[in-house]
């Protein structure tokens, strides 16, 4: 197979790789391929078409700044509409020609002689100066490892890889998992199955969903006026910005916030019994906040059981629980997450040395500023490691993100570098920030487990902060925090590698 040469190898055609993409292009480098495993685009976007699936962060907020949709039909899109949104940025940036598709990446190493990444794919080999990083968090469904699931004998499968062609109607359906993706998807099967066990490790806490048609009206003005879909999306983004202060902060001033929930929970459930199953025990915050109008509602429903207790054991018709309780199903469907502190391409990148992200992290991901780490040269990661957020949207860490890479490889090109890498210390200076801060936050402090933490209970996931602290940061360049390798034949930089 040939071995082709680029400037920047993507991974991922999701909202990080695409975004990259555009300010490429809109920077005049037009020299990359972005690297995806399917056959199609859109990452996460494209993956979850669950029943029920839209965005939990408002669509003002979660497009790209630099376009902006006026024709978004609910105030939180379907995940439908996003994905479509996704192709036409696609479309309108041309960079469809760009896109290799089934192109999986198997291997990424470093070649320090040559100074270039070596990728194997799928469908070919590369080399790339530039590995950049757009995998994402929630892109690896994860199943729990549960003994008997192999001896199942219904359907099984994930929420985020759903079987269409398995007709739920009139079934005996069990959902496994409370977090994001069932609170959406519950409602939407409950009516259909004959019986539906929902088991619950562990309660969610649901607040009132406020989503609602955009008029036409209002598009109209959005079409007309950018202005006003950009004031719109500004206060979007303020306002969530003021959860940080309970988040980060001071997580008593949640309490607020947890009235709220509570005040929901009775509205929506009479049942005192089922109220007090529903009711968590940690605060809120801790875990990503659930929005549902219909969740509550549907677990009083008489063709659904709330199971409050882990399953532990799958027999060949039946999921046994932790409280010892057996449940005869037909299908399971799993709502379980993904794996987001111990990705798949973890295992595949390998540094300067030879050593794979995955050794280097030891179950705990950390790079500097979510972006770099030290022995891989010319590697970025969008929506790396600690950039995480519990109350706004992702895209604005990928902004910041995007504009940090084009600050590099500008640098990098001004001064004539083959390669450029955070320095060691910077970077555990940096770790040593993150988690002195997360130390006092909700996400450590909640009194929850959630998939913030990672294997060894560290919080290797959010960004404990404000957004626009995080954004200040990343506008800036400071070439001492970097070791860099001038090119060969080239003048040697100032600051360049002893
Ligand atoms: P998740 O938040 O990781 O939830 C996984 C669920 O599975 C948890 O409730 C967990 O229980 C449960 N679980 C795992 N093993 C279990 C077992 N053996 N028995 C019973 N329950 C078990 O996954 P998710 O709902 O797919 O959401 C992941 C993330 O994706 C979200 O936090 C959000 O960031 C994103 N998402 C976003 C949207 C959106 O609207 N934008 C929609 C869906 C997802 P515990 O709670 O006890 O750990």
């Amino acid at each position: 197979m040939t071995e082709a040469e680029v400037r920047v190898a993507i991974v991922g055609s999701g909202f990080s790789g695409i975004g990259l993409a555009v300010r490429l292009k809109q920077a005049g480098m037009h020299d990359f391929v972005i690297l995806e495993r399917a056959a199609d685009l859109g990452g996460t976007w494209r993956d979850n078409t669950y029943p029920g699936c839209r965005c939990d962060v408002p669509s003002h907020l979660y497009s790209y700044s630099f376009a902006l949709n006026p024709e978004w039909s609910e105030t939180y899109s379907p995940q439908p509409e996003i994905w479509d949104y996704l192709r036409r940025i696609v479309e309108r940036y041309g960079i469809s020609p760009h896109i290799r598709y089934r192109h999986e990446v198997h291997n990424g190493q470093w070649d320090d002689q040559a100074q270039v990444w070596r990728v194997k794919t799928a469908s070919g080999e590369l080399t790339a100066q530039y590995l950049v990083l757009g995998a994402g968090a929630l892109a690896d469904p994860k199943l729990p490892d549960l003994p008997g699931l192999e001896d199942f004998q219904g359907e099984i499968f994930h929420s985020a890889t759903w079987n269409h062609d398995y007709d739920l109607t009139g079934k005996r359906v069990a959902v496994v998992g409370t977090g994001s993706s069932a609170v959406q998807l519950v409602p939407e099967i409950a009516p259909k199955v004959s019986r539906l066990v929902q088991f619950q490790r562990s309660p969610g806490w649901v607040l009132r969903h406020s989503n609602r048609r955009i008029t036409e009206v209002e598009r109209r003005i959005y079409r007309i006026i950018p202005g006003a879909q950009r004031l719109v999306r500004g206060s979007v983004y303020w306002s969530r910005e003021l959860l940080v202060f309970g988040m980060g902060f001071r997580p008593g001033l949640l309490r607020v916030i947890e009235a709220m929930g509570r005040q929901h929970l009775r509205r929506q459930v009479s049942d005192p019994e089922l109220r007090r199953k529903l009711t968590p025990n940690y605060r809120i915050g801790c875990k990503r906040i659930l929005l549902s109008n219909d969740y509550y509602p549907a677990l009083t429903r008489s063709n659904v059981d709330l199971v409050a207790s882990a399953v532990t054991e799958v027999r060949p018709h039946s999921l046994v629980a932790a409280d010892g309780t057996e449940h005869e199903v037909d299908a399971i469907i799993f709502a379980t997450g993904f794996h987001v502190t111990d990705p798949p391409y973890s295992e595949r990148i390998q540094g300067r040395d030879g050593s794979t992200l995955a050794g280097i992290y030891a179950g705990s991901p950390r790079a500097y500023l979510g972006t770099m780490s030290t022995n891989f040269p010319n590697a970025f990661f969008l929506l790396g490691p600690n950039t995480g957020q519990g109350h706004t949207s992702a895209l604005v860490m990928i902004e910041a993100q995007l504009g940090y890479v084009l600050r590099c490889l500008r640098e990098a090109e001004r001064n004539h570098w083959s390669s450029i890498e955070v320095r060691p210390s910077v970077e555990r200076a940096y770790n040593g920030e993150i988690q002195r801060k997360l130390a006092g936050s909700v996400w450590n402090t909640g009194g929850c487990a959630s998939w913030y933490l990672d294997a060894n209970g560290r919080n290797s996931t959010i960004f404990p902060g404000f957004t626009w602290q995080y954004r200040l940061r990343m506008r800036g360049f400071r070439a001492r925090d970097h070791m860099v390798t001038a090119r060969r034949g080239a003048a040697v930089a100032p600051d360049a590698r002893q």
